[in-house]
């Protein structure tokens, strides 16, 4: 079956609207296609913070590897945390052009109270992966 790919576009308006603390929660699911390839669900808390919104993701993911010793490709499950607070755009950006340097520009609320959690998945599933693959424990490499 094939899945749709992953769309990890979350509305806060309402939640920017509710007093600081404030949470709402999320299904995530869906197929990851840039760097690393393979399916991605999980469950997505997001807090109403003075700033901004803390994104709390807790994810499983099977992504496509390349074996370090045969080259084969093969699925590997993996489970992660991510975590980030998003601000908003206008806020990050600034009139002076100036940006903190720890925060990213990329984890922002754009100007319609979306967040678009698309890049945090993809970064920490990153992150995640085995530094050395093996398709299996006991995999003889290329014969
Ligand atoms: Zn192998």
């Amino acid at each position: 079956m094939e899945k749709e790919s992953l769309i990890a576009l979350i509305n806060v308006a309402q939640l920017l609207k509710e007093p600081i603390g404030s949470t709402q929660s999320c299904d995530i699911s869906g197929m990851i296609d840039e760097e690393v390839e393979g399916s991605v669900e999980g469950k997505t808390k997001l807090i109403h913070t003075s700033q901004g919104i803390l994104v709390r993701c807790e994810l499983t993911a099977e992504v496509k590897l390349i074996c370090s010793r045969c080259l084969d490709t093969f699925l590997v499950p993996i489970s992660f945390t991510a975590e980030e607070e998003f601000l908003p755009a206008s806020d990050v950006l600034g009139d002076s052009g100036l940006s903190s340097p720890e925060q990213s520009e990329e984890f922002t609320i754009d100007d319609k109270n979306i967040l678009d959690l698309s890049e945090l998945i993809r970064q920490y599933a990153l992150l995640n992966l085995p530094m050395k693959p093996l398709c299996r424990p006991d995999c003889p490499g290329i014969n």
